[in-house]
This record gives C-alpha cells, structure tokens and sequence, in this order.
C-alpha cells in the first residue's frame, strides 16, 4: 500500500491551484482525478480581481480568452438600478470572465511540469478518515485496477460527491436549472456585467469575447423547455431584458445545470478536510462559488506553510478561519437566490425600493463590493 504525505482528491480549480501553492512550499503532494479534461465543460465565470491576481501568481491564469468587468449593474423590473463600477471601489477591474476549462487547464499545465506533484487518473471510491492516517480506494483508469492509498492528510476538493449522503450537510434544492449560453446582442458589450432580478428568475449577462454570457436561473420545467426551444428562449429573454440591448441572438447552444445549496457543517475531520465545493456549492448568482473556493485554498495554504511537515494539529483552526466568509457569502447568495425572487407585489417594492437605496448609498454598495470581491 502507498502511502504520501498529502492527498488531494479532485483536481478541478480549486485542487489543482492548492497543489500549486503547496508544491511552492516543497511539499510532495499526489493529486488524484477521474475527468481532468474539461473542453467539454461550457461554463463561463466570473472571478474577481483578487482570485485572478492568485491565478496569476500561480501562472494557472489564461493569456487569452478572458474579458475585463468593469461594471456591474443590478436592476428590478425597472423599480430600481444600483451600479457598482471599478472607479468607485478603487480597482483597474472589479474582474475578469474566463471559461472554467481555460482555468483548468492552465492550472494543470503548471502542475504537469511540477516535480513536487504527481498526478494519478483515477475515480476514488471511498475515503476513510483514521487517527494515525487516512486512507482513499480508487480505481485506476488507465489499469483498470483497484488500489488503496494513505496519507497524513487528505484534502477533498472533488466537488462535494463522495460525502453527498453525509447527514451534517445543509442542503436546500432551489428546484432551479442555470440555463447558461453565449448570445450577441445588438448593443456591444462595453465591459459591463448585468443582474436582473424579475421575471421568470435571475438574470445574469457577463461580458465575454466581445459578446456576452447568459447564465438565467429558472425553474427546472422551464428551463428545459427553453433549452429545446430556441426561438421561445430568445424571444423570451428579449421580453425581460434584452430587448433594452437591442435584441440578442444565439451563439451557443444552451445548457442547464441543476441548482442547489450545500453546506457541510464541518470541514475539518481528523486526517481529512474539505475545500471549495467539497465544503460549500452556492447558486451562481452572484457568481462566487470559485471565488469562495480559492479563498479556502489560500487560508489552507498559509496554515500548512508553518511546518515543512504536516502537522495535524495545526489544521483545526481552518475551519474558524474559514466560517464567516464563506457564511457571509452564502447567506447573500441565498437570499438573491430566493427572496428577491418573490411574486409578492409589496416584497416586489421594497426589492426596488432596497436597490434604489443601495444605489444612494456608497459606502454601503462599496462594502458589499470589496467583501465579494476580496472575501471577509
Ligand atoms: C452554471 C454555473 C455558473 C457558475 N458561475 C460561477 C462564477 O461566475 N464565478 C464563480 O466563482 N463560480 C461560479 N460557479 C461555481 C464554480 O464553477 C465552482 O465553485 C467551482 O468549479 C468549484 O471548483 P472545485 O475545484 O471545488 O470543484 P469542481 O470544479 O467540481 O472540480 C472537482 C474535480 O473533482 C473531480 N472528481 C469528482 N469526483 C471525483 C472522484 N470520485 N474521484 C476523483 N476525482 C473526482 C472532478 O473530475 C473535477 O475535476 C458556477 C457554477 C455553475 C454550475
């Protein structure tokens, strides 16, 4: 049986960019993935300035094919629109949009030619967290074979599947799909993002390549429908928002992701500790689950950075460390997720009214912005 120092399970963003930060350490890490190519992945996100400056560092940041946001607008049904610029929070850029497989593979490419890590193409099966080590089963992809690992700590940053029917776990299902697709509007981008809070659901345009992404969270039924149907899709989006763009047009094909919120309760066991959305997956609204996630990698990191060698006791603070950002951005999340989504007409006002407010207020919009921007 091999035993390594560190595990990571998951080599998405957020493991891939942790195994980057402890390789810079000198430490030997073993990176274990079932789907390291991602090409087939079609999201776009939006990461802020503070997560793409660690990218960098990292060199894991796209040369190519990412896009400036300047500003932000957020508006209700003509009741209220509040923008948030880059000027106004004293930043070049509030952020940057780049497709989710560019970021993967950047990372990995840097990881590839990293001696400290070593990389195994595999699906784990089941993690065992013990007092003296844990251990991890997998199953080979290139062999076929079963095989068994330990370690001194094992970092999970696979998404959040394996523990799925851990019973600490907050869970709520926003009964919700993301429609997500690349459109052209009339009107050019100019470097602004939109959120759209009415209608069928929220509205999230990101400017990209000159064009834009649409990321629409509606209820599943309807955006199934939408998915199948593009002529109702763009005519449907033109009603709600983007008719005031001139009218958009399709450049992609839609694709929809289910929408829930999960929360472990915990994220640090006795050998093993959660990361990114292992430990939280937020409803993409304000577009923060990877910021989020790159905010654990970085606390982790620095924790790890005290001894050359795993210290398991040194570990237990992350989880303090970590709470009342990923608490904070969760909570906002959720609300933009839920009651801003009311039918209620008087809840529908004071939605206007409160946006209308946030726009009048600057510190305030300023605070929210920095906090989403650089975590808290
Ligand atoms: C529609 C949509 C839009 C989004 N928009 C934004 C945005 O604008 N901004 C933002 O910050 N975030 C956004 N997010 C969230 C963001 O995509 C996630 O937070 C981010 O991908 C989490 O990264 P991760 O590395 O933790 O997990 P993942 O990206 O899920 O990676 C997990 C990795 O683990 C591997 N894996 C899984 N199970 C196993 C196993 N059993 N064995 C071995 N390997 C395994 C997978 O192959 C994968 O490589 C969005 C999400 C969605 C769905």
């Amino acid at each position: 049986m091999m035993h390594c120092p560190i595990i990571i399970v998951g080599g998405g963003p957020v493991g891939l960019s942790l195994a980057l930060e402890l390789a810079k350490q000198g430490k030997n890490v073993t990176v274990v993935d079932q789907g390291l190519d991602k090409r087939s992945d079609g999201r776009v996100l939006a990461l802020a300035i503070s997560s793409q400056q660690f990218l960098a560092k990292l060199n894991a940041w796209p040369d190519d094919q990412v896009t400036a946001i300047d500003c932000v607008e957020i508006s209700h049904h003509g009741l209220g629109i509040s923008q948030i610029t880059a000027e106004s929070v004293e930043l070049d850029h509030l952020g940057y949009t780049v497709r989710y497989s560019d970021v993967c593979q950047a990372a990995l490419a840097q990881v590839g030619q990293n001696k400290h890590i070593r990389l195994i193409n595999a699906e784990v099966t089941s993690v065992n967290d013990g007092a003296e080590y844990a251990t991890i089963c997998y199953c080979d992809s290139d062999t076929r074979s079963e095989q068994i690992m330990t370690a001194d700590l094992l970092i999970l940053a696979e998404g959040g599947k394996l523990l799925n029917d851990y019973p600490k776990k907050i869970k709520h299902d926003y009964q919700q799909m993301a429609l997500v697709a690349e459109i052209k509007t009339a009107k050019p981008n100019d470097g602004k993002a939109y959120e759209r809070f009415a209608g069928s659901g929220p509205l999230v345009l990101l400017p990209f390549n000159g064009n834009f992404v649409l990321v629409w969270s509606l209820p599943t039924e309807q955006a199934q429908q939408l998915k199948a149907d593009e002529l109702s899709l763009i005519k449907q989006l033109d009603g709600e928002f983007t008719n005031r763009l001139g009218g958009a047009k399709l450049l992609s094909k839609p694709i929809c992701f289910p929408l829930k919120l999960i929360q472990t309760k915990k994220r640090v066991f006795k050998r093993m500790i959660l990361i990114g959305n292992s430990a939280q997956i937020v409803h993409p609204v304000s577009a923060q689950g990877l910021n989020l996630g790159l905010r654990d990698v970085q606390v982790l990191s620095s924790i790890l950075a005290k001894n050359n060698k795993v210290e398991i006791t040194d570990i237990a603070i992350f989880d303090k460390l970590r709470d009342k950002d990923a608490a904070a951005v969760i909570n906002f999340t959720h609300v933009l997720a839920t009651k801003l989504e009311s039918k209620n007409k008087i809840i529908e006002h004071l939605r206007g009214a409160g946006i209308i407010a946030l726009s009048n207020m600057p510190p305030v919009q300023n605070f929210v912005a920095r906090s989403l921007i650089f975590g808290i």
